[in-house]
């Protein structure tokens, strides 16, 4: 119990049990079992404060994007037991401070990235999962790699100690047909499962296409807006 900030339990709580009840409808409505979706929460911009109260509401698995300001909230939230997701862009120089918490990288791009989790996860003696992040767009600025480099990339991460090849990852283009991006991504999975049938994670669907995500397979939805609130602008 969070004595501090009932209020804000409260909020919390209710955006908790309306996204369950959006995640329960969509994989009804696909004929998926509810246990067949993770919900990751991501706590980005929001504090440690809010992290506790969603472990103590029941989540498991926790998502961060920038290292600068996950690092220290993991910290402060070692023994809580949770799960943490890595989700955004990632410069390779970042890779010890991310391995040293995050257990699930969702935006593994470029074998030279690859090459520095797997030394630093070797080091730290950590077995980090990776997922390869996809680019449904031709948008190269939002990161992932282009469907045609995916195998390349995912049989770095099956064959680099430390690592484990988890599955995809991907964000809908902006402004483009959310359903038919996480159609073609579905695609994508199946044919890396063909290879390496453990990677199973499709890491798909935020606030505002989840429900299509889950309707074309995604086994892990990543929201931050629809748990926590808006975001505020983000100033560096
Ligand atoms: C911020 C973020 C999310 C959550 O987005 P919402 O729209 O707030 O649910 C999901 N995935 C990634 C990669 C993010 O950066």
């Amino acid at each position: 119990m969070n004595h501090q900030h009932p209020s804000r339990r409260d909020e919390i709580a209710a955006g908790l049990a309306a996204v369950e009840r959006r995640v329960a409808a969509a994989c009804a409505a696909a004929g998926r079992a509810r246990q067949e979706v993770t919900l990751v929460a991501v706590t980005k911009t929001y504090p440690a404060s809010d992290v506790r109260i969603l472990a103590d509401l029941g989540v498991a698995h926790v998502g961060e994007n920038r290292d600068q300001e996950a690092a220290p909230k993991a910290a402060e939230c070692a023994g809580l037991g949770l799960t943490w997701h890595f989700v955004g862009q990632m410069q390779t120089n970042k890779a010890r401070s991310v391995v040293s918490y995050a257990d699930v990288i969702h935006s593994v791009d470029r074998s030279r990235l690859v090459e520095a989790l797997s030394r630093e996860a070797v080091r730290a003696g950590r077995r980090v999962t990776c997922l390869v992040q996809v680019a449904l767009d031709d948008d190269p600025g939002r990161g992932g790699v282009a469907p045609a480099d995916l195998a390349g990339v995912a049989d770095t991460v099956a064959t680099a100690e430390g690592l484990v090849l988890g599955g995809v990852m991907a964000v809908a283009p902006l402004g483009g047909d959310p359903a038919r991006a996480f159609a073609r991504l579905a695609e994508l999975a199946a044919r890396l499962r063909a290879d390496h049938p453990a990677a199973t994670v499709i890491s798909a669907g935020m606030s505002g296409d989840l429900d299509h995500a889950i309707a074309h397979g995604s086994t892990l939805v990543r929201v931050g807006t629809a748990l926590l609130g808006r975001r505020k602008p983000f100033v560096r």
